[in-house]
């Protein structure tokens, strides 16, 4: 993927309070130096802690956001590979007979940890090019993973919407991904050539009042997440937030739960031989503008790495 913004990018790192250096009909792979101070910096980036390492809570609005046309549904009466009738996740052994649209059943009819009570919808996530088949995953170069739905993920079913979605789609639309790209089922040529990108949460329901998650429900829902991305295959994961790098990293990163986020930063991580890049969550950014500009370096960071596996 290239780095040469065209107008519309350009103005998108304007909002994001981002300096763009490099001229625009020039190829950031050809012009390294030009790259923002911080990620031509990466040691002093790493060292930067940043203030708040929470996640902060989703803005709060009144009503329901509509579910887009590419979210995917609250799949009933489809088969499954999972009995209805258990009402629960099934563990990892059962989870590896699921194809994608048995992971979707799977997850609409979870009751494994207590968030199902209070929830409207679960949210499994979106994006990606069209498969050629609902059991086959959508093509996505690109996973990202946040941490849970918040109140408005969790009456549209979609993850991140709101303000911090809008600023998460700017920022990902400024490297050229679009959540609601889509291509026409069987049009091979566009899914070799684009990148897609599929967006879902460590949790797949809301914790209440958007309070952080309990281990034992990450401990829950982490199988569904696992299963998402032996299906996915992506090729780059990008961690936002404290929780979905702690999560994705439990079993690579000595300690990890010790480490502030700003540590985690400009390097690259391995989820099982996926490299994985960690930012800051959206919901931050969006009160701490200073630290827009180390968010865009993180995406720099994780494009290059994107470019360099091929
Ligand atoms: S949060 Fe995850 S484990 Fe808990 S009920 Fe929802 S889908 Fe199941």
């Amino acid at each position: 993927m290239s780095l040469n913004l065209d107008l519309r990018q350009r103005a998108m790192l304007q909002e994001m309070h981002v300096k763009v250096w490099w001229p625009l009909t020039r190829d950031v792979e050809a012009q390294p130096t030009m790259l923002p101070t911080a990620l031509a910096q990466p040691s002093a980036t790493a060292a930067v802690v940043a203030p708040e390492q929470a996640i902060a809570p989703q803005p709060q609005h009144a009503g329901a956001t509509p579910r887009r046309a590419n979210a995917l549904p609250q799949m009933t009466g489809l088969p499954s590979a999972v009995p209805a009738e258990t009402g629960v996740t099934p563990r990892s052994a059962d989870l590896q007979r699921l194809d994608w649209r048995g992971l979707q059943q799977a997850v609409a009819d979870c009751r494994a940890c207590a968030l199902s009570q209070g929830r409207s919808h679960t949210v499994f996530g979106i994006g990606g090019l069209a498969p050629q088949a609902m059991e086959r995953p959508p093509v996505a170069d690109w996973l990202i993973v946040g941490e849970a739905p918040g109140e408005q993920e969790d009456l549209s079913g979609e993850p991140f919407v709101g303000p911090a979605g809008q600023l998460l789609d700017n920022m990902l639309h400024a490297i050229g991904l679009d959540r609601h790209r889509q291509s026409a089922p069987g049009d091979d040529a566009a899914l070799q050539t684009a990148q897609g990108c599929f967006i879902a949460n460590v949790l797949k329901c809301r914790p209440p009042a958007n309070r952080n998650p309990e281990a034992g429900e990450v401990a829950q829902c982490l199988p569904l997440l696992q299963r998402q991305i032996e299906l996915l295959q992506p090729k780059i994961i990008l961690a936002l937030g404290r929780f979905a790098a702690q999560t994705l990293l439990q079993d690579s990163v000595p300690d990890v739960h010790g480490i502030p986020l700003g540590k985690l930063r400009g390097q690259v991580h391995q989820y099982r031989g996926i490299p994985v890049v960690v930012t800051y969550h959206p919901a931050y950014l969006l009160r701490a503008l200073g630290d827009k500009a180390k968010a865009w370096a993180d995406l720099c960071l994780a494009v290059q790495v994107r470019q360099d596996a091929g």
